[in-house]
């Protein structure tokens, strides 16, 4: 029960409480980063909330989603997965605002980050990058499909953030990559994705599925293909 969790000034006793209801409401990765260095990627909006300077840290929590329904994607997303998408970002949604009643009855500050926002359609921004707050808590590498790949599920996650300024063991970045795989370049059907990371060309990738999003009929583009093309790495 949220009304039980008392988190006081012990880091570690903090993250593993946290921790554990989050995993009792369904989160797989619960990770947790320190912000500094990080606000600089954060969209200006966000930093014009005066309660983010004060936020010290990040809470970086990650759904796996359904292995079973990724399998029925081909070259194209599906309705089943469409719907399953919009309810693990409301899972995610749902965690975050619990780890933030916590915290909050705790005394402490927290700022939930919606899963999947976009506030700046040109640039395709949220208020900040999910997966570069869960690179630096180490759930995780940036892989050539542009998206966090997690030693567990690989990019088979979808994941949320909350800042905080409550004290919490701090979880360091895992370093790793690619390696030989390249199993999202050959899947992509729009060509997108390149050798590095930084040669991902967003433009393609949007196009894409801007096309999809009038093919399928669903209320956010969507794709899927390199999601299931990254598996777990273990
Ligand atoms: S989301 Fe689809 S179009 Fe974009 S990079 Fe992945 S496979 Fe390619
Ligand atoms: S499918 Fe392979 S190449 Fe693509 S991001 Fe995942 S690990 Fe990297």
């Amino acid at each position: 029960m949220i009304t039980e969790i008392r988190l006081g000034s012990d880091g570690n006793k903090n993250f593993d409480a946290l921790e554990r209801y989050a995993k009792n409401t369904g989160i797989s990765i619960f990770k947790t980063c320190s912000l500094e260095g990080l606000t600089d990627s954060f969209h200006p909006a966000l930093m014009e909330n005066p309660f983010t300077v004060k936020m010290t840290a990040a809470v970086s929590m990650a759904f796996h989603l359904s292995d079973a329904i990724l399998e029925g994607i081909f070259n194209q997303p599906t309705p089943h997965y469409a719907m399953h998408y919009n309810r693990v970002n409301s899972l995610l949604d749902d965690a975050a605002l619990k780890i933030t009643a916590i915290i909050q009855n705790s005394g402490f500050n927290a700022m939930p980050v919606p899963a999947s926002q976009i506030i700046d359609k040109s640039s395709q921004r949220g208020y900040l990058n999910h997966k570069i707050i869960a690179r630096a808590a180490g759930a995780g590498f940036i892989g050539r499909n542009n998206l966090l790949v997690t030693r567990e599920y690989g990019s088979r996650v979808r994941l949320v953030t909350v800042l905080t300024d409550a004290p919490l063991k701090l979880c360091g970045p895992a370093e790793d990559g690619c390696g030989e795989c390249y199993k999202c370049v050959s899947a992509c059907p729009a060509g997108a994705i390149g050798e590095t990371p930084g040669q991902f060309c967003l433009a393609k990738c949007v196009e894409q599925i801007s096309k999809f999003q009038r093919l399928m009929f669903v209320a956010k583009g969507i794709c899927g293909v390199c999601v299931k093309a990254c598996e777990e790495r273990i």
